[in-house]
């Protein structure tokens, strides 16, 4: 499946069903090929917590086939056999076939979970917001954030 492109902190309109009105949610990590995005190091604090946000049960708007890694240009079988799984202590992370959303102040971030593989293997910074609400903002499986999925995810 091809991915789709949005720039960073444009409101997201991927999803119909996950458009909620009142609800601020911006788009993060829709990277493309031949679309420039801001690079740098990203700390291990930061890359440990999206991981978090990444895992399984976290994961909206889960699409039937997954999306390949455009930067990568690798083929769908090769991706799925190498590239889209992460391990870390006795978890696995499945990318590449769903969402996840961040909670910062008075709004959402909404971001593909290939946004992991992005910042670990493409060195892809996302901006300072979205960092923030992922070091700062509400843990995945707390109270805030999982009603803020079952908002989004009623399919
Ligand atoms: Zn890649």
């Amino acid at each position: 499946m091809i991915m789709a492109y949005f720039e960073d902190l444009t409101p997201y309109k991927y999803m119909h069903r996950s458009i909620k009105p009142g609800l601020i949610q911006l788009n993060v990590g829709w990277l493309s090929r031949g679309k420039n995005y801001n690079q740098g190091l990203s700390t291990e604090a930061f890359k440990g917590k999206l991981f978090e946000f990444c895992q399984d049960y976290y994961v909206i708007n889960i699409t039937r086939g997954f999306h390949v890694c455009e930067l990568c240009s690798i083929s769908e079988s090769n991706w799925y056999e190498n590239k889209s799984r992460y391990g870390k202590d006795h978890y696995w992370l499945s990318i590449g076939d769903g969402e996840i959303r961040t909670i910062g102040d008075s709004v959402i971030y909404a971001a593909p979970t290939l946004i992991y593989h992005y910042v670990v293997d493409h060195r892809y910074m996302p901006p300072n917001e979205f960092i923030k609400s992922v070091l700062s903002g509400p843990v995945p499986g707390s109270p805030e954030h999982k009603a803020i999925l079952a908002e989004l995810d009623l399919g």
